[in-house]
């Protein structure tokens, strides 16, 4: 008569879906399982506390029970799937995937707003693959030439997305294609919209002077032989290269591929002319495996490497008319002067210029650094939240001509699961709307990031589930109380806070993670084996925005000696911009606490991404010493 199971063993976040397969395998819906993390809670970060994590173990599992009594059956969202793909960026990721869709018999669309295919290709001139170089428009040539002789593929080029509206299986796409309105119905999309460099205005004299370009300008002179113009003024006898401009610095990473091009492009000058001076500055030289032959190839055709230190940039001034870059060399400790004809600066890249438009489109989220944010950097490197939606190549960071056209045949794979299959099965944790107490109030559907729930001739909130990605915000949002979010229903989440602060309130710190990024840098926390202190008692939420005002003075009112809400990083949330809505909400509890008389400055928020292990760890080291329970 077994009715629940409650798991207490690793993290839901890597093994809920195999253990949700075996409850459904054993006759059990799988929505009445609860899963309780105590080995990335507990055994590996309290290591030193064996009684505190005892005890704190034991709590975890009793608030998984007392929400797995409340457990309600669920279903998956059965929706049907065609076989139309939408392949968003007509690149080197966006051609390799539309073939691939081709090849399995489907159809793809390929929408380019440039007026050929080729994406950034177009502007470079050779690509090293397998210690070959090959001019980039012969790789273009050959992948264009196969997409039109494939009669599966329709290529719109000069195009541009007027709407998409939809889901998975049922999108309904209006295009602007030179001027003409084209309607498409799809079932499934890829976004391979590429990147850009980002314009270094004002840095080292660019804009200034037109000797100074950028790597992809540098490109653009190679590939149209406009390198070495043979006049006595302008030859260029002496280039210096600058590596990591506006890159590896407080606002961006590392851009990736910027070493590996600069070797590239300073061999292709030499190549040109070996009396050419070229020298190479750069801070970090990160060639890998194959492209270190390059790295020596350029030594032995004469480059000169020399590295500055991480915090003193070469300076670029001009003198008499002249450029004049004076460097630190950091291996020698001295400093050098030089004098281009010719300054290249290595610059980062963002996402393309349509990544707004394209996001509002489809519902999906972005990174800091502008690129399209993935579901899950290891889990669903190549998915998007919203089913039915892929990612691939340089639309999510830079990547080498090997890696976008792996991408790409990954991103059609994962596209061409649910078309095989005919339908897609959606989870089913969605909003569910009562009504009887409803007074059509708009907030759940104005606030709705999915746009997920519709208003009907009554003036009555409907939810599209197969739009519905269940965040919560809704249902933590509406003042009447009218919404469930199945699975993390108030009723579920208040047996928890309820469970854990049981015995000894004064001692523990109630919190609140989200699924994706906050649970995922507790789970990075547990597999480094930080220790903290284990005054913790985590409750998953999908989002951070599904969590109501009211849970949190319960907490309090339950004597909880703090409070923790922890989401996604700013402005990546896993859903668009619930964490806004979430920073917002704390706001207003934090009011509303004081009112009561509760010490507001005891509700924490905080971000998290996923590998944010160590940021975790300090939340609750900090926490436990500003509430003076250590
Ligand atoms: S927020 Fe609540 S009360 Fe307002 S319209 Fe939506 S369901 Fe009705
Ligand atoms: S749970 Fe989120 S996605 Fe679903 S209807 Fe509510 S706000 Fe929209």
């Amino acid at each position: 008569n077994l009715n629940r199971v409650v798991i207490a063993s690793c993290t839901p976040r890597t093994h809920e879906p195999v253990f949700k397969a075996t409850v459904k395998e054993a006759g059990l819906n799988p929505y009445l399982l609860e899963f309780v993390s105590i080995r990335e809670q507990v055994s590996w970060v309290h290591m030193k506390e064996p009684e505190a994590a005892t005890e704190k173990a034991k709590d975890l599992v009793k608030m998984g029970v007392a929400k797995a009594i409340l457990l309600e059956e669920g279903e998956e969202i059965r929706l049907p799937v065609g076989t139309d793909c939408m392949i968003i960026g007509g690149g080197l990721a966006g051609m390799t995937a539309a073939l691939n869709i081709a090849e399995q018999g489907f159809n793809a669309y390929i929408v380019e707003k440039q007026p050929k295919l080729g994406g950034i290709l177009n502007r470079v001139s050779n690509v090293s693959h397998d210690h070959i170089d090959m001019p980039a428009a012969d790789i273009v040539k050959a992948k264009t030439d196969l997409i039109e002789a494939n009669p599966n593929i329709t290529a719109y080029t000069s195009t541009e997305i007027e709407s998409v509206n939809g889901y998975i299986g049922n999108y309904k796409v209006v295009l602007n294609s030179n001027g003409e309105t084209v309607n498409l119905d799809i079932s499934t999309v890829i976004v391979a919209t590429g990147m850009r460099e980002i314009e270094p205005e004002g840095m080292f004299q660019y804009g200034n002077d037109p000797r100074v370009v950028t790597q992809l300008q540098l490109e653009e002179r190679l590939r149209n032989s406009e390198f070495g113009i043979r006049n006595s003024e302008s030859e260029i006898k002496n280039v210096v290269i600058i590596n990591c401009v506006g890159s590896k610095n407080e606002e961006r990473g590392c851009c990736a591929i910027g070493c590996p091009v600069s070797v590239k492009n300073a061999l292709a000058i030499k190549k040109i002319s070996k009396d050419i001076n070229v020298h190479i500055l750069y801070r970090d030289m990160s060639m890998v495996k194959d492209e270190q032959i390059h790295l020596q190839a350029a030594k032995a055709a004469g480059v000169k490497f020399l590295r500055f230190p991480d915090d003193r940039y070469p300076e670029v001034t001009k003198e008499d008319g002249n450029l004049s870059v004076s460097v630190n060399d950091l291996l020698l400790g001295s400093e050098y002067k030089l004098r281009p004809d010719l300054l290249v600066l290595t610059v980062g890249f963002t996402g393309d210029e349509t990544i707004d438009a394209i996001r509002g489109h489809l519902k999906i989220s972005t990174n800091k650094e502008g690129f399209f944010q993935e579901r899950h950097i290891k889990l669903g490197p190549l998915d998007f939240p919203a089913d039915g939606v892929a990612l691939c190549g340089c639309a999510k960071n830079p990547k080498t001509l090997k890696e976008t056209c792996e991408e790409g045949i990954g991103a059609a794979m994962r596209a061409s699961i649910p078309m095989k299959n005919g339908f897609i099965e959606a989870e089913g944790i969605v909003a569910d709307i009562d009504l009887t107490n409803c007074d059509s109030c708009s907030i759940c559907w104005k606030r709705c990031p999915y746009g997920a729930i519709k208003v009907n001739e009554n003036k009555e909130p409907e939810v599209i589930k197969a739009l519905c990605k269940g965040c919560g915000l809704c249902a933590a949002d509406c003042p009447k109380e009218c919404i469930t979010i199945v699975h993390y229903s108030d009723e579920q989440l208040l047996a928890q806070v309820e469970a854990a602060l049981e015995e000894n309130p004064e001692k523990k710190i109630l919190g609140f993670v989200c699924h994706w990024c906050a649970l995922g840098g507790v789970d990075m926390a547990g597999v480094s084996r930080l220790q903290y202190p284990p005054n913790g008692r985590l409750i998953r939420v999908m989002c951070s925005a599904r969590v109501p005002t009211k849970l949190i003075e319960r907490a309090y009112e339950l004597g909880a000696a703090g409070g923790l809400v922890a989401g996604c990083e700013f402005p990546p949330c896993h859903y668009i911009t619930c964490n806004y809505a979430c920073e917002s909400r704390i706001k207003r509890a934090k009011k509303r606490l004081a009112k009561k008389g509760y010490n507001a400055d005891n509700l924490w928020l905080t971000w998290c991404s996923a590998a944010d292990g160590p940021k975790f760890a300090n939340v609750m080291r900090d926490m436990v010493k500003e509430l003076g329970l250590g």
